[in-house]
């Protein structure tokens, strides 16, 4: 633990997120969002970055996923003590919440480079007995409650936030809001810098905009207008009171609702999506405001596995804390790269049959899906034609799925029940499994452990998908819907496959289920299959091309390079 006194001296930048996921062990992440604040946070440390980062703490974590044996998700609460992995300060702050005080406790956990670089994580807890009830329970649950609920939680995260990084002595240099779920803080920030009185030329111009967007960058990571946290102005009177004057807050966050998407970009001189398209599809649907893109990567050191590892410190040394030397993946040895491959494979099919007594085996082309269940992700458009799929894969596939469906999406949990029926309309002909419980351990066994990394996501509802990316720093080949980060990444038989068309306006607006399939059977049929039983030289080729076009791009540390340069120094 870095002593405050010795991390208050420089200006930092200050980054905000509702969820970071940094640690199996530690349950503060659902999905994609937080995996992402963890690894910039790794890179940001490894890169020596002086940045600090922001959220709560959730003493009953996202839920423990139990699936039934028909396929019914139950959910348990996480049991985890944050006491076992922080240290709690002994500096407090006060918000107000609905007329009350709330008081704020804090725990910090470092992030430490082997480079010398360290981030802390400051994670707020409203957990004391001074406090209600109800308020005690503002930091238990990552996404549960109603919309109350989450305003609060998004108040504390953003007005608390900054509080807290004041009482603390930072100095702050930007404010890094990474998804609009903090863009409260730009609240606190205005009536920080609020322009005096006597000055002002109207009433209205005490609110400096100017000041807070000097100092605001703004990552927004949804693609469609329903994604974006919208809250009734009569519930923001009621829990957060008129801070600044409510004609003054319609202005920046919405007429109608206080959009914390709207506010974020009305106060941030730097936006930007998490991908080439998604920065398009970003600004069709903010018209009128300049968003940048930023392509999202992954912390290479922690989605390599083991096996893997080894090899690129053999041949790449270095690798870790430069990525860019994945291009010279061609000095690795074909068989030496199989070979590692083999191995996670192995450590994958062993914990399957174990998990589930399955049967899988280590020669048959192995699928692997895995991400959050819920709608849009189309988890079963493999499933589309049963016939078709089995006539193609019987005897040459196995299949492991993974995910868990956030407690209150109905249809997410029914994605699930039907993977478990369309596993048994198949007997067995072709193998399915789905495991229970995905996390960031169970994420690393399964993008380095299964042959082909599968994504068909409905577009463009992707905004860049990063599990992808993990597959490839582990030399797993993607095929994929060219969606999100894929429509970089891709390269048609060379760094992986496409399934279906290029995103057009057409394919955003009907489906394309049928013409999807249609192709993700095709293409497996004639390509996948072949190439991974008869071509295993194309095979090893495509891993390669993986690694060393896909993995040498697609990571944090370039990431981050950028967010420097183009968002944080200017
Ligand atoms: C990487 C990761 C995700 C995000 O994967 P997507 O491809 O963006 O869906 C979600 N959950 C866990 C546990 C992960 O490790």
């Amino acid at each position: 633990m870095k002593g405050l006194h010795e991390l208050t001296v420089e200006p930092k930048i200050a980054y905000f997120s509702m969820e970071i996921g940094f640690r199996n062990d530690i349950p503060t992440y659902s999905g994609g969002l937080g995996v992402l604040a963890g690894d910039t946070i790794k890179s940001a440390a490894d890169l020596k970055l002086p940045m600090v980062a922001v959220t709560l703490i959730y003493r009953k974590g996202y839920f423990m996923q139990e699936i039934d044996s028909r396929g019914r998700q139950i959910e348990h609460p996480v049991v985890w003590n944050p006491a076992d992995h922080m240290a709690l300060l002994p500096q407090r702050i006060r918000v107000r919440i609905e007329g009350r005080d709330v008081s704020v406790q804090i725990w910090q956990y470092d992030i430490c480079s082997q480079t010398g670089g360290c981030v802390p994580i400051f994670f707020l807890d409203t957990d004391l007995p001074e406090n209600i009830q109800r308020d005690r329970e503002l930091t238990d649950s990552l996404y549960g409650g109603d919309e109350r609920y989450r305003l609060k939680q998004e108040l504390l995260l953003g007005v608390g936030g900054v509080r807290m990084l004041k009482a603390l002595g930072f100095q702050i240099k930007k404010y890094h809001m990474n998804e609009g779920h903090a863009s409260l803080l730009t609240i606190e920030l205005l009536t920080r810098y609020k322009r005096d009185i006597e000055t002002v030329w109207d009433e209205r111009a005490i609110w400096d905009t100017e000041k807070v967007k000097d100092i605001c960058v703004f990552t927004t990571h949804t693609p469609v207008e329903a994604g974006h946290d919208k809250f009734s102005y009569d519930l923001v009177r009621e829990v957060i009171g008129e801070v600044i004057p409510f004609d003054v807050m319609k202005e920046l966050a919405g007429p109608d609702k206080l959009n914390m998407t709207l506010l974020a970009m009305n106060l941030s001189k730097y936006i930007n999506g998490v991908a080439k398209k998604h920065g398009e599809v970003s600004k069709n649907l903010f018209p009128g405001y300049v968003i940048h893109a930023i392509t999202n990567g992954i912390h290479s050191f922690t989605w390599t596995c083991e096996s893997m590892a080894r090899l690129y410190d053999k041949y790449l040394p270095g690798w870790a804390n430069e990525p860019e030397l994945f291009v010279r993946v061609g000095k690795i040895p074909d068989e030496e790269i199989w070979n590692a491959h083999m191995e996670a494979k192995k450590k994958l099919i062993d914990y399957v049959n174990e998990k589930t007594g399955a049967g899988m085996d280590c020669d048959t082309l192995t699928i692997g899906f895995a991400r959050r269940a819920t709608s849009y992700k189309r988890a079963s458009l493999l499933f589309r034609d049963i016939d078709r799929l089995l006539k193609i894969g019987k005897g040459k596939l196995q299949l492991v799925y993974a995910g868990k469906a956030h407690p209150k999406d109905t249809d997410g949990k029914k994605n699930i029940e039907e993977i478990f029926r369309k596993s048994e309309q198949l007997k067995g002909a072709v193998k399915i499994i789905y495991l229970p419980g995905y996390d960031m351990g169970l994420a690393l066994k399964l993008v380095s452990g299964v042959d082909v990394w599968l994504n068909t996501p409905m577009r463009p509802r992707e905004a860049s998908g990063t599990s992808g990316m993990k597959a490839a720093h582990n030399g797993v080949i993607n095929f994929s819907v060219l969606d999100g980060w894929w429509i970089e990444g891709h390269i048609e038989g060379f760094t992986g496959w496409a399934i279906g068309p290029a995103p057009t306006e057409s394919t955003l607006t009907e489906s394309t289920d049928e013409m999807d399939a249609d192709d993700l059977y095709q293409k497996l049929e004639k390509q996948v299959i072949p190439t991974y039983y008869d071509q295993r030289h194309t095979w090893i080729r495509m891993m390669q091309n993986a690694i060393g076009k896909n993995a040498s791009y697609f990571n944090t540390h370039r990431m981050m390079r950028r967010y420097v340069t183009e968002a944080y120094i200017r």
